[in-house]
Formats: C-alpha cells, sequence, structure tokens
C-alpha cells in the first residue's frame, strides 16, 4: 500500500467577478477568495491537489502514513488531494469512480450571486431592477437557475419594508428572466414562520423552485409551514442543513419535513457526501451540496452527482484564482459540464503554487 511521502500547502488567492452584498445574517462578502489547496504525494509517484486547511504539524503526522485504497475512508484532513489523486491514479475523473459507465457528465447548477447588493438604494422599484440586471448578467454567463437571497428585513432593513423589497425583487427577477427559468430563495434563517408565509404567498406567481433556511430549522414550524402550503396549493420545496445545521436535520429529513439537504461540500465534506447521499436517496431526499465560498466546492460537488441520483443542482460562486485553471469546467444552458479529465480536472500553474508554498505555506516530508 503506497503512503504519503510529501505534502505542500498554500491559500491561492482570487476574485469573484462581481462584489457580493449582504445576506440576512452577514455584511458584504466582497470581491475577494482564498482557496487553501494540499498536494500530497505518495510512494507510487501519484499526486493530487485539493481544498484543505491542514496545518503543519497535521501534515507532518501523516508523512509515512499509508493511503487507503477504500474511497469511503478517505479522512477529511485530505480528503480533496486524496479524491484527485485517486482520480489520476485511476485515469479517470472522479465522477467516473462512482459510476465507470459515465464518459461525460454533464448537470443542472444555479447563479447563486443575486446577494443584498441594492441596500444603499431608498426605492424598492430602482433595487428589485439592480437584482434583475444580476440576474440578467448570469443568464450571459449560461444560467437558467438562479438564487435570489432575501431576509433584507432580518437585520439591514426593517422588517416591513425589507419583507416587501425581497417580494418586489422576485417578482422582478422573474419578471426578467420570463418563465422558463427556475427561482430558488434563500433567508439564511432570516424569516419566521409568518414572514415566510407572506412571501411565498405574495410571490405565488413566481414559481418559487425552493425556499432554503426561512428560520432555524424546528420540525413543529416546518410541519405548519408544509400544512399552510398544502391548503395554499403551494409546492415550494424546504431546502435547509448547510452551516450549523441541527443534528437533528437528517432525521426530520427522513420523516419528510426537509426536501432538500444542503450540508457543505467542503465541511464536512466530500467523503461525507459520498457516504450520505445513499442514505438520501433510499429515503428519496434530494441532495444540493451548499459550495459558497472556498471556490473549490464549486468544481467538486457535480462530481457526486455522478453517485448520488438525488443530486438537484450545483451551485455556482463563480471566482478566477489565480495559479488554479478551472477552464474545463463550462457552463451553458443552465448545465455544468464536468471535464473528463483526471480527478477533478483541475490544473495548477507550477509557478505561482510553489511560489505561493514558500512565502504562504510549508512543505512536510
Ligand atoms: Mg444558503
Amino acid at each position: 500500500m503506497p503512503v504519503i511521502t510529501r505534502i505542500e500547502w498554500a491559500p491561492l488567492a482570487g476574485e469573484r467577478p462581481r462584489l457580493a452584498g449582504s445576506n440576512a445574517r452577514l455584511g458584504v462578502h466582497g470581491k475577494s477568495v482564498t482557496c487553501p489547496l494540499a498536494r500530497v504525494t505518495t510512494s507510487d509517484g501519484v499526486s493530487g491537489f485539493g481544498w484543505s486547511y491542514i496545518s503543519r504539524e497535521e501534515a507532518a503526522a501523516w508523512i509515512g502514513k499509508s493511503v487507503s485504497e477504500t474511497l469511503e475512508e478517505i479522512p477529511f484532513a485530505l480528503e480533496y488531494p486524496l479524491w484527485d489523486r485517486a482520480g489520476k491514479l485511476a485515469g479517470k475523473p472522479v465522477y467516473a469512480l462512482a459510476d465507470a459507465s459515465l464518459s461525460a457528465l454533464s448537470i443542472p447548477c444555479y447563479d447563486t450571486t443575486l446577494y443584498f447588493d441594492d441596500l444603499h438604494l431608498t426605492d424598492d422599484v430602482a433595487a428589485a431592477d439592480l437584482i434583475a440586471a444580476e440576474a440578467l448578467e448570469g443568464v450571459a454567463r449560461g444560467h437558467r437557475t438562479f438564487k435570489i437571497k432575501v431576509g433584507r428585513g432580518g437585520m439591514h432593513m426593517p422588517v416591513d419594508a425589507g419583507t416587501r423589497r425581497d417580494i418586489a425583487v422576485i417578482r422582478a427577477v422573474r419578471a426578467a428572466l420570463g418563465t422558463e427559468a427556475t427561482i430558488l430563495l434563500d433567508a439564511n434563517n432570516g424569516y419566521n414562520l409568518n414572514l415566510t408565509k407572506r412571501v411565498l404567498g405574495e410571490t405565488a406567481h413566481a414559481d418559487i423552485f425552493w425556499m432554503e433556511e426561512a428560520f432555524h430549522e424546528d420540525p413543529m414550524l416546518y410541519a405548519d409551514l408544509r400544512a399552510w402550503m398544502a391548503a395554499e396549493g403551494l409546492s415550494v420545496l424546504i431546502a435547509d442543513g448547510e452551516g450549523d445545521a441541527s443534528p437533528h436535520l437528517l432525521e426530520w429529513a427522513q420523516q419528510g419535513l426537509i426536501d432538500v439537504v444542503q450540508y457543505d461540500v467542503l465541511r464536512p465534506g466530500f467523503t461525507r457526501w459520498w457516504n450520505l447521499g445513499l442514505q438520501l436517496d433510499g429515503w428519496q431526499v434530494r441532495s444540493a451540496p451548499h459550495a459558497y465560498g472556498g471556490v473549490f466546492g464549486v468544481y467538486s460537488a457535480p462530481h457526486l452527482a455522478a453517485r448520488i441520483r438525488g443530486f438537484t443542482f450545483a451551485e455556482i460562486d463563480p471566482a478566477e484564482v489565480d495559479g488554479l485553471d478551472g477552464s474545463a469546467y463550462a457552463i451553458q444552458d443552465g448545465m455544468i459540464h464536468v471535464p473528463s479529465l483526471p480527478g477533478f480536472g483541475l490544473g495548477l500553474d507550477e509557478e505561482v503554487y510553489r511560489q505561493a508554498v514558500a512565502e504562504k505555506g510549508f512543505v512536510a516530508e
């Protein structure tokens, strides 16, 4: 069994194409992103790289350790480099490790960039027009599904004014996109049950596909919301699970209170999703890994669609990272096309990475 002989680590800096504003619980997310990358080399001469926040001390402890060939057991600390390595060892993309018959993979994705970029505006019409124009930028980038951040009245605006603006924004985005596009909402827990009902009721014609993190997950409130939606003739899916999710979240999904599970693809991570997705499939629960921030999840999460039947959408938070080449991935007609290159199909600029390792990172060997 090969052993780990060398681990390099460095953060690479990147930038989003447009500044990301606030959401219901945080301030401006900004343009800058960081993508921390570890590269692991094993005694068989194969190496792989990927997202990792491993420390120098942890990395040193991995040197000389063997690499399990069992994909289900790939450890969290180095999971992305080791998944990439597993693909490169097999000469296949990671998605083909799930389904060897696949020679190509294209899956539905969504533009997740519609943040509260309008808080400087006093007029709701102007605010709604601004977000609708941003949605059209997404159309030009190949998107057909859009997630709108809502919950302006949770923190950044007075409750009533913020809720009115949310509704105006949703309607304007739907009007701009036409009836074919898919619209998702995400309140980052900035609503309560009554505000959720108000917004979904007043935007019924906008045909919302899912409502994400309306409020902190609660089985009583979700049961009430579901009963209300059934009575109103609404079929909006309930999505939840990113961040500090309730330890009961999966129980509630199994009970049918949550339709879409959204654990983050970086933490708890890819191996966790690899194993969990089949369980969610068994419960007829959808999977849509959270992938905002951190860059790497935008490339990795789509591979899980080969494994998980209920994989519904890949989340796209676009960013260009100096030294990381993701150009083999392409977004067209609402689908992300995953490259058939080995591993995660990403390129690493040797010079940029070595310089980053020397200046901001470390080598363990
Ligand atoms: Mg979210």
